[in-house]
């Protein structure tokens, strides 16, 4: 049996700011504890970025079962929330950072998510240090069927720059803002990897399994939530 990988895709763990609203993207920290238990009570492997990343190349490597945690928009409440819990489980993470937005606020969510404090370098740098793997999701977080070939080669380098500029690190895998990997899937691939990637994230889908070849630049994660039902899912996606 070959190596699984699912990806989980998370937002904010906790609950809304005091003047915000609920929605699907807040998993309290409770079920968030429940959900990684999951994985835990059934001998799936938290993973790295480098551990997938190494499973990629080699996938016979690893454990038949590995789940890799990432989080989105880089939330100043991951620090509060989420890391007592991976800390828990020894789950290694990784977040996925919109650059411009470091220490300000989800502001492209303006309307349709709370406004919250999105974490500033010297927390990402905490973050770092406790066990996360600090990626890109953009500069500007904007979808790529928005952008022309120029402005989709600024998001990967200004981002990726900015990563390095302030933690030191190269960053090796990208998520897609809005999951929008944009209309031109070759073009989009080619600036990938000349910026320097190795991997990109979708929003959304199922498992993959690295002996499959798959496309390394669009990779699937399953959204999570408050409700999701790991059984339904894995069970589905397992016996494709
Ligand atoms: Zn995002």
């Amino acid at each position: 049996m070959s190596l699984v990988v699912a990806t989980l895709s998370y937002h904010k763990i906790g609950s809304p700011p005091r003047d915000g609203w609920q929605t699907w993207n807040y998993t309290g920290s409770e079920e968030f504890a429940a959900q990684l238990n999951w994985f835990h009570q059934r001998g799936w492997q938290f993973l790295s970025a480098a551990d997938v990343l190494s499973a990629m190349r080699a996938p016979s490597a690893l454990p038949e079962q590995g789940v890799l945690i990432t989080f989105d928009d880089a939330y100043d409440s991951l620090f509060e929330n989420a890391l007592p819990v991976l800390e828990k489980f020894s789950a290694p993470a990784v977040v996925f950072v919109p650059t411009q937005f470091v220490g300000s606020a989800n502001l492209f969510d303006h309307g349709i998510e709370p406004l919250e404090r999105i974490a500033d370098w010297g927390t990402l740098a905490k973050l770092q240090k406790a066990g996360f793997s600090v990626e890109s999701h953009g500069a500007t977080h904007r979808g790529f069927s928005s952008l022309t070939p120029f402005e989709i080669e600024m998001e990967l380098n200004a981002s990726r720059e900015a990563i390095r500029e302030n933690l030191g690190v190269d960053s090796r895998l990208f998520a897609y803002p809005y999951g929008d990997s944009g209309a031109d899937s070759g073009l989009v691939d080619l600036a990938l990897q000349k910026a320097g990637y190795e991997a990109a994230f979708l929003y959304g889908g199922g498992i993959f399994k690295p002996s499959q070849n798959p496309a390394p630049f669009s990779l699937p994660r399953l959204a999570m939530g408050p409700d999701v039902d790991l059984d339904a899912l894995l069970f589905q996606k397992n016996a494709l």
